[in-house]
């Protein structure tokens, strides 16, 4: 029998309440969709203006699930939302890095100014922990690899700028205020519900939206440049370990493993069994050559990768496949 509302009010009321901004976003919905499952009351917090209703379309059926529609550059919202919240999970930005060098502007102010707001309004209302979605792009270019948080940062985008200036800024709330925060450092996820057809649309869902239009992949550069392909269900494990685990800090989430562009390609054709030769075309600029995680800190979260690139191709692409026809049609 389905709850009445007095009685989804009752249930949430005993749960503990999390927030995820962002939470419409490709991560975000995954992460939302896992904490809703762990019994806690889950209110979504997104703008909608990446994000998409049908990332949480599903969850909103959830008696324990909430979405609230509203912008972090608004701080009077924020100590609305966060009143009687426990954990913040702060993944809302603008998250491109060509979108950021077209738009520096707009990037900075949801980036930082946005997270200043939600360090201020977790202050101000309690919140036992602030986890924040941070980015492999803070160390840029770096000649050392793997990449270990103890690396000076270099960023090369405004998009990266950002994401150490959210870093600086949960260092500094929890120095001054006493305020506990964690920086996940992504490194490049994939999975279902990235947007294959967004104009900023990350190199995987491209490649397979491509190939299996039997389209040749565009390849910006040599092909040799190389990636940590980290699988969204393992970032998600992450920011829930990082509930209760490891202390306030940063710490990078990757798979530790280094696939370059041509070897992804060829992934992805051999998942798919289609033969075609990528296109080459310049490389752009603000993407750095080389990322590669040193995953050793991220153990005191208890944090291990569960996927490779190719176990995480084959549990995502049937589902990017079906996301992407529904959204051609
Ligand atoms: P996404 O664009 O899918 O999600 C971001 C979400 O934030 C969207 O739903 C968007 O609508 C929302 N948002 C944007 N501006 C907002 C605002 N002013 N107020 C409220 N909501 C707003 O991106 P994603 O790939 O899911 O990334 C999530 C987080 O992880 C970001 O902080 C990003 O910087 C970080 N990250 C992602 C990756 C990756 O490979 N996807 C890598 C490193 C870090």
């Amino acid at each position: 029998m389905l709850a009445s509302g007095a009685e989804n009010t009752i249930i949430r009321e005993i749960m503990e309440k999390v927030v995820v901004t962002g939470g419409a976003g490709f991560i975000g919905s995954h992460l939302a969709e896992e904490l809703a499952s762990q019994d806690y009351h889950v209110i979504i917090l997104d703008d909608l203006s990446t994000g998409r209703q049908e990332n949480i379309d599903r969850l909103l059926s959830h008696n324990n699930v909430e979405f609230i529609r509203g912008s972090i550059t608004d701080l009077m919202f924020l100590r609305q939302v966060f009143q009687d919240v426990s954990y913040v999970f702060h993944l809302a930005a603008l998250s491109r890095v060509q979108r950021s060098i077209a738009d520096p502007l707009t990037t900075n102010d949801i980036n930082v100014k946005g997270t200043l707001n939600v360090m201020l309004a977790a202050k101000e209302n309690g919140v036992k922990r602030v986890i924040y979605s941070s980015s492999s792009a803070i160390y840029g270019e770096s000649s050392v690899l793997p990449q270990s948080e103890t690396l000076p940062p270099n960023p090369v985008s405004p998009y990266a700028l950002t994401k150490l200036v959210g870093e600086f800024y949960c260092s500094i709330f929890n120095q001054i205020y006493n305020l506990s925060t964690i920086s996940l450092r992504y490194f490049n996820v994939f999975g279902s519900g990235q947007d294959p057809l967004s104009p900023y649309a990350n190199v995987i869902p491209l490649f397979i939206d491509r190939i299996t239009q039997e389209l040749p992949p565009i390849i910006f550069g040599d092909g040799e440049q190389s990636r940590d392909f980290v699988y969204v269900d393992d970032v998600v494990r992450a920011n829930i370990l990082a509930i209760n685990k490891g202390v306030d800090g940063v710490y990078n989430i990757g798979s530790g493993i280094s696939t370059t562009i041509n070897e992804l390609a060829k992934a992805i054709l051999t998942n798919v069994q289609k033969e075609l030769k990528p296109i080459y075309e310049k490389p752009r600029s603000g993407d750095p050559r080389h990322t590669l995680a040193d995953i050793s800190k991220a153990s005191q979260l208890g944090y291990k990768p569960g996927y490779n690139l190719e176990e995480g191709l084959k549990a995502s692409i049937p589902i990017y496949l079906s996301e992407t026809n529904r959204n051609r049609n």
